[in-house]
Formats: structure tokens, C-alpha cells, sequence
């Protein structure tokens, strides 16, 4: 399957991706990951998004579309891929289309919840991008490029909703139902 979550930061998209990609043995490719892992190592490409990514802004398009597909292109996406924080923004959305195919994606994961329970969950996991400001600058973003990829993907009836409240188990077991579902139809 290629499967890509939606959602607000801090519904928990890392974490359920990371469970769901293991259930049904496919990659998990988490853009975030990725940058950490950049910004870790001191990469040029970590060293110039640090700053971006501490404010809670988001990473140019083209950096971020660049080193999504050049992982895409490496073997280990070859059996299905959970993408986790890509696309963001409706030209990444574009991209992405442009060169998997638009009929390629199985189904948009979208997870909910209220932002009283995100903002909780960021400031008790305590990131080192998970400042009062950073947090409230990634909701307001997150509303403005990330959400109108709903409306993007539900045009296609590839949304598949999901509540993203209550145990980490209950969760991935009515992510992974809803996708059970979608091969029956
Ligand atoms: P969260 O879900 O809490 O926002 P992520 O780990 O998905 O956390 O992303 C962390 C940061 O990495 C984002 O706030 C943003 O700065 C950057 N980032 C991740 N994915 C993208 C993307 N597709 N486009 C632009 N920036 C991105």
C-alpha cells in the first residue's frame, strides 16, 4: 500500500506511522525524521533547515520535495510506503503526483484531534522544536499550507478519517481497520 497521514502536529502521525508501517510491512518515510537525522549529523542541508525548523516554520518546497523523492526513488520504498509529514503543502502535494502517478496513493490517513490535546502532547514530549512559540507558530501553518490538502485529497476519495484520541493501541487499531476496510470495497 501507499498511504500517506494527515494531521496537525502533535495527533501523533510519527507515531502511529511508525506502528501502522510495521503492521502491514511497509516503509515508513518521515520527512521530519529525515531532517532530524540531517540536522544531527551537521549535513549542509541539516545546517541551513536548523533554523527553519526551530522556529516551526516550514522547509522550502524544493528542499524538502528533493530529498523526499530522491528516498522514494531507493529500494526500500518498493513495497508500499506510510508517508509521514510529506506533503505539506499543495505544490509538495503536486510534486509528489508528478512523479508516483495520481492514481498511485492507496488512501490519505487524516488524524484528528483538539488542539488542547495537541498543544499537551507537544509540550510533554519536549523536542527541542517543541517551544510555547515554535508550537503555536506550526498550528497556525498547519492551517494555512497543510490543511486545505483535505479538501486536495478528499476531491479524489482517497480521505480516510480517523480520531487520533485515546491509547496509542486503540488508535493504530482503528487506523489499521479503517485501512482493512478500504481493500474490501
Ligand atoms: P510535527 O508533526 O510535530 O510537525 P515533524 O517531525 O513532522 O513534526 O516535522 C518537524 C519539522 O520539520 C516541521 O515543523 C517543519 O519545519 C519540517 N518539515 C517536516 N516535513 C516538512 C515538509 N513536508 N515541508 C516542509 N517542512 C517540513
Amino acid at each position: 500500500m501507499r498511504l500517506l497521514f494527515l494531521g496537525p502536529p502533535g495527533v501523533g502521525k510519527g507515531t502511529q506511522a511508525a506502528r501502522v508501517s510495521t503492521a502491514l510491512g511497509v516503509a515508513h518515510i518521515s520527512t521530519g525524521d529525515m531532517f532530524r537525522h540531517h540536522m544531527s549529523e551537521g549535513t549542509p542541508l541539516g545546517l541551513r533547515v536548523k533554523e527553519i525548523i526551530a522556529r516551526g516554520d516550514l522547509v522550502p518546497d524544493n528542499l524538502t520535495t528533493e530529498m523526499l523523492l530522491e528516498r522514494l526513488a531507493q529500494p526500500g520504498a518498493a513495497n508500499g510506503y506510510i508517508l509521514d509529514g510529506f506533503p505539506r503543502t499543495l505544490p509538495q502535494a503536486g510534486a509528489l503526483d508528478e512523479a508516483i502517478g495520481a492514481a498511485t496513493l492507496d488512501a490519505a490517513v487524516v488524524l484528528e484531534a483538539p488542539d488542547e490535546v495537541l498543544v499537551g502532547r507537544m509540550m510533554a514530549r519536549g523536542r527541542s522544536d517543541d517551544t510555547e512559540s515554535s508550537v503555536r507558530n506550526r498550528l497556525v501553518v498547519y492551517e494555512r499550507e497543510t490543511a486545505p490538502l483535505i479538501a486536495f485529497y478528499h476531491d479524489r476519495g482517497i480521505v480516510v478519517k480517523v480520531s487520533g484520541k485515546g491509547r496509542i493501541e486503540t488508535i493504530t487499531e482503528r487506523i489499521v481497520g479503517a485501512l482493512a476496510g478500504l481493500r474490501r470495497a
